[in-house]
C-alpha cells in the first residue's frame, strides 16, 4: 500500500476532529431544541387543562361548554375529552370527538407520550375536574406532536446537509494549508536530491516563515554552508599540498635525471645526493606538520597532566639559544617569581605551541632585534606573548594568518623554509587546549602573539 502522504494525513486529521465536533455540536442543538419544545408542549397543555377547568359547565350531572370559550384551545391544536366521575366520555372539545377515550394515558397530573389509533403521535396530560374543592370528573387534554417533530426533523436534515459541505470545504481547506505549512519541506526535498559531494552551493531559496518549518529549512541551509565551507576547505588542502610537494618533487626528478646523464666523479655525485636529501627533508617536514596538524584537529593528544609552563618556556628559550644568537637576536624570557604557572595539558604539543612562536619570532625579527618571551597569571588566566621587533603584518593579512598554507610575503617565507602550516597548528593545540591565540600586530611594528590558557586549579 503506498504511504499517505503527511499532507494528507494532517489533513484527513482535521477533517476527522472537525466531523466529530459537528456531530457532537448536532447531537447537543437537538438535545436542547427538544427540552425546550417539550417544555413549552408542558406549558400549553398545562395552560389549556386550567382554562378548561374554568370553562366547563357542570349543571345536575350535564356537561357543557360553549364552543366560543374553547376556541382559544382548539387553535392551539389541543383536544379534549371530559369524563365524568365514573370514567364515562362525557364532553369531547376539539378533534377528540373523532377518538374513543385513549387507553395510554399518565395518571392524574403527569405528562406521557403516546398515539392516537390512526398513528399520530401526542403528548397526553390528566388533570381532575373541579370547582372549588369538588372534584367534578377528569379532564384529558392531548396535543399532536406533528409540528414540532416536523420542525426538529428540518433542522437535523439542514444539519445534514450543511454537515458534508463544511466537511468538504475543510478538506480543500486543510489540504491547501498543509500544502502551504509543508513548502519548505518539499524545497528541502528538492535542494537535497539536488546535491552531490562536488556541488554544495544549493541553497533553500524561497522566503522561509518564522515557524518551526521555516526554521528548520534556515538550520538545513546554514549546515549546507558548513558542508560547503569544510568542503573547499578540504579542496584547497589537496590542491595546497600538491602544490607545496610538487617544487621539490620536480627538483628531485630533474637532480636524478642530471646525476644518471653522464659518468660522474663519486664527489660530484654526493653533492648531488645533498641536494636531493634537501628536497626529501622538505617534503618529509610537510608530511610530518599536515600529520601533526590532522591528529591535533581530530583531538589526537595524550592524556592531559599538569605542566609547569615556566620550566618548559625557560627549556624551549635554552634551547633557541644559539639559533637567535647566530642571527643576533636577543632572547629574554621573563617570568613573575613565585607565581604558578601550571597547566592541564599534553606537554610535548604545548612546548611545539611555544617553540612555534619563539622560532617565528626569531625568523622574522630584524637582525640585531629583541625578541620577548612574557608569561603573566592574572587570577586563573594564563597568557604567554612573544613579541619580536621587525617588519610585522599589514592588518589585512592578520585574519588569515592562523589558516593553513598562508604566508605574509610568498617568496621571502618560502625562502626561510616554512610552509605557513606552523600557525595553523599552533592554534589548532591552543585549541584543544581550551585556549586562545591571538596576535596584535602592524605594518613596520613588529608582532605579538599571545596564546591564553586557563591555568590549573589547586
Ligand atoms: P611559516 O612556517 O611559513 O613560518 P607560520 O604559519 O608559522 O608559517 O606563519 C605564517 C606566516 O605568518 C609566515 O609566513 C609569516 O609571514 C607570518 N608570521 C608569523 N609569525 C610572524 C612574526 N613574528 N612576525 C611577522 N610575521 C610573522
Amino acid at each position: 500500500m503506498k504511504p499517505i502522504s503527511l499532507r494528507a494525513r494532517l489533513a484527513l486529521w482535521m477533517v476527522l476532529v472537525e466531523a466529530l465536533l459537528l456531530v457532537v455540536f448536532t447531537a447537543v442543538t437537538i438535545i436542547i431544541l427538544q427540552n425546550l419544545q417539550n417544555q413549552q408542549i408542558e406549558e400549553t397543555l398545562r395552560l389549556s387543562a386550567s382554562e378548561l377547568n374554568a370553562v366547563v359547565d357542570v349543571r345536575d350531572g350535564n356537561y357543557a361548554v360553549a364552543a366560543s370559550e374553547t376556541a382559544a384551545v382548539r387553535t392551539r391544536g389541543i383536544m379534549a375529552w371530559v369524563l365524568s366521575p365514573d370514567g364515562t366520555v362525557v364532553l369531547t372539545i376539539g378533534n377528540a370527538e373523532n377518538y374513543p377515550l385513549p387507553a395510554d394515558l399518565p395518571l392524574p397530573g403527569q405528562l406521557n407520550n403516546g398515539t392516537l389509533p390512526d398513528g399520530e403521535s401526542v403528548r397526553y396530560f390528566v388533570t381532575p375536574l373541579t370547582e372549588g374543592s369538588r372534584q367534578l370528573g377528569t379532564l384529558t387534554l392531548a396535543l399532536p406532536l406533528g409540528g414540532s417533530q416536523i420542525f426538529t426533523r428540518q433542522i437535523l436534515l439542514g444539519l445534514l446537509i450543511a454537515i458534508p459541505i463544511v466537511l468538504l470545504l475543510s478538506v480543500l481547506g486543510g489540504v491547501f494549508l498543509a500544502g502551504r505549512a509543508l513548502k519548505p519541506v518539499s524545497a528541502i526535498t528538492r535542494t537535497a536530491q539536488a546535491i552531490s559531494a562536488e556541488d554544495l552551493s544549493h541553497r533553500i531559496e524561497m522566503a522561509l516563515p518564522e515557524d518551526e518549518i521555516g526554521r528548520l529549512a534556515q538550520t538545513f541551509n546554514a549546515m549546507l554552508e558548513r558542508l560547503d565551507h569544510a568542503f573547499e576547505r578540504e579542496r584547497q588542502l589537496t590542491s595546497d599540498v600538491s602544490h607545496e610537494l610538487r617544487t621539490p618533487l620536480g627538483m628531485l626528478k630533474t637532480q636524478l635525471s642530471l646525476a644518471r646523464s653522464r659518468p660522474r666523479e663519486a664527489a660530484v655525485l654526493l653533492e648531488m645526493m645533498d641536494g636531493m636529501e634537501g628536497d626529501v627533508d622538505r617534503m618529509t617536514r610537510l608530511v610530518e606538520q599536515m600529520l601533526t596538524l590532522a591528529r591535533v584537529e581530530q583531538r589526537g593528544l595524550a592524556q592531559f597532566a599538569p605542566v609547569d609552563c615556566a620550566l618548559l618556556l625557560q627549556e624551549v628559550v635554552a634551547d633557541f639559544h644559539a639559533a637567535a644568537q647566530g642571527r643576533g637576536v636577543a632572547l629574554r624570557l621573563t617570568l613573575p617569581l613565585q607565581v604558578e604557572f601550571v597547566l592541564m595539558a599534553d606537554a610535548a604539543r604545548l612546548r611545539q605551541v611555544f617553540f612555534n612562536l619563539i622560532e617565528n619570532g626569531i625568523k622574522y625579527s630584524l637582525e640585531g632585534g629583541a625578541v620577548e618571551v612574557t608569561a603573566v597569571r592574572q587570577w586563573q588566566q594564563l597568557s604567554i606573548s612573544v613579541a619580536n621587533e621587525g617588519a610585522g603584518i599589514p592588518p589585512e593579512q592578520i585574519p588569515h594568518l592562523f589558516e593553513r598554507f598562508y604566508r605574509v610575503d610568498d617568496a621571502r617565507a618560502r625562502a626561510t623554509g616554512g610552509f605557513g602550516l606552523g600557525l595553523a597548528i599552533t592554534k589548532a593545540i591552543v585549541e584543544a587546549h581550551g585556549g586562545e591565540i591571538a596576535v596584535e600586530s602592524g605594518t613596520g611594528e613588529g608582532a605579538t602573539f599571545t596564546a591564553t590558557f586557563l591555568a590549573m586549579t589547586e
